[in-house]
């Protein structure tokens, strides 16, 4: 039986993973699964997973959770500490699919019980990419990919030298502004933002999709994991979705990784990794399909690509800086406080303002420098924000 945890099992890729499990719950012995404000989900999932905690990253929310699992034999626990305390539980597998910089020390606190990280939480490689693979090394714990995209390259990269690689490429459906006309995007609406043409993903992913947020930190994400050079990476707009990211080598070779718009498949993969196990994905018919579109990304329309491009030359902590103050002006913009035009205006204040005003980039990549800074690049996007309004 293989020990397994969830963070962030609540979520649209925990509860994907839930439903792997679930089709074969008497190989897995479930040891903790996290989430957040949807009490009734967690405690539901937990009680039918039989696991032995359940944890809510709210402190608030803890007495909620403790009667929802009255009786049950599933413990209850709440706060950073306990989402800290359920990460250091042996498991041999545990999925990372809290949204957000809050994905991180959770993850860093799995790798250094030598497990397997199933990593969905782009942003902890974005924000400390350094960090966790040298994590991983000293404890002898194994990162997997998780997003489609890299879930795809990294398949792409079975049997192969990363030497032997001229380059990446990475898809984008483009989002839900793809074909808009670029002077409507300043007044499209949260609701437009949140509906995505192809997954059904989070409502804060689907929205980073639409601006290509997503695809930026996924650019990041790509660099910081399979260790290639900013030039090696490319994006290509496929509107169909099914190509999910190519392998360019050396001779000429081009491997594209293909398969339907489902993290069901990513996320089984990484489960039964280096095996290959039957996965409830549609299979595609390329007949029926019948062609696939690609082109280059308009950085006019989508200005994350080059302040991605941006960060990594600049390198150190600027990828801290970069998403937190993402995450930021994302919240802003759920709020209802700034146009969608917004978001990237104010990521890009705030890289200008965080670079000249701190001496903390070029600090050490460290949990707490990169709490600091991301602190810091959260207050200058608030102010960022606060400007754009007045
Ligand atoms: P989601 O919003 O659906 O779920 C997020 C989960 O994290 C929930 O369980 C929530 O309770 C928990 N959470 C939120 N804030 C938290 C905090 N401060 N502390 C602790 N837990 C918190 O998000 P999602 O779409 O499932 O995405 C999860 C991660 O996977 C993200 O990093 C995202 O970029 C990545 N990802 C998602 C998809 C997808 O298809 N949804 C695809 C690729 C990568
Ligand atoms: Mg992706």
């Amino acid at each position: 039986m293989q020990k397994i945890s969830i963070f962030g099992a609540t979520g649209s890729i925990g509860q994907s993973t839930i439903d792997l499990i679930r089709r074969d719950l008497s190989s897995y012995d479930v040891v903790a699964l996290t989430g957040g404000r949807n009490i009734a989900r967690l405690a539901a999932d937990a009680i039918e997973l039989g696991a032995d905690l359940a944890v809510t990253a709210y402190e608030e929310a803890l007495p909620e959770l403790r009667q929802a699992l009255a009786g049950s034999g599933v413990e209850a626990s709440a706060g950073q500490a306990a989402l800290i305390e359920a990460a250091a539980r042996p498991a041999d597998w545990i999925m990372s699919a809290i949204v957000g910089v809050a994905g991180l020390a959770p993850g860093l606190k799995a790798l250094e019980q030598g497990t397997t990280l199933a990593l969905a939480n782009k942003e902890s490689l974005v924000c400390a990419g350094r960090l966790l693979l040298d994590t991983a090394k000293q404890y002898g714990a194994r990162l997997l990919p998780v997003d489609s995209e890299h879930s795809a390259v990294f398949q792409g990269l079975v049997g192969e030298d990363i030497s032997a690689v001229e380059r990446i490429v990475i898809t984008a459906s483009g989002g839900a502004f793809r074909d808009w006309p670029l002077e409507n995007l300043k007044t499209a609406t949260l609701a437009q933002a949140s509906a995505h043409p192809n997954w059904d993903m989070g409502q804060r992913i689907t929205i980073d999709s639409a601006s290509m947020f997503n695809k930026a930190l996924e650019v990041i994400e790509t660099r910081e994991y399979f260790g290639v050079e900013p030039e090696q990476i490319e994006v290509l707009v496929h509107p169909e979705s099914l190509v999910h990211a190519l392998v360019g080598f050396r001779d000429g070779a081009l491997m594209a990784h293909l398969g339907a718009p489902d993290m069901r498949h990513a996320i089984g993969y990484a489960l039964h990794w280096p095996e290959r196990r039957d996965l409830p994905v549609a299979r595609l018919d390329l007949a029926q399909i019948g062609q696939l579109n690609f082109s280059t990304p308009d950085l006019i329309r989508y200005p994350a690509l080059s302040q991605a491009s941006g960060v990594m030359q600049r390198g150190g902590l600027m990828g801290a800086v970069f998403n937190a103050a993402k995450e930021r002006a994302l919240d802003h913009f759920i709020a209802g406080d700034i146009g969608f035009t917004d978001m990237a205006e104010i990521t890009a204040r705030v890289l200008e303002r965080v670079e000249t005003q701190s001496g903390l980039i070029d600090s050490a990549m460290t949990l707490d420098n990169v709490t600091q800074i991301d602190h810091i690049a959260r207050k200058s996007a608030d102010v960022a924000a606060a400007q754009t309004i007045g």
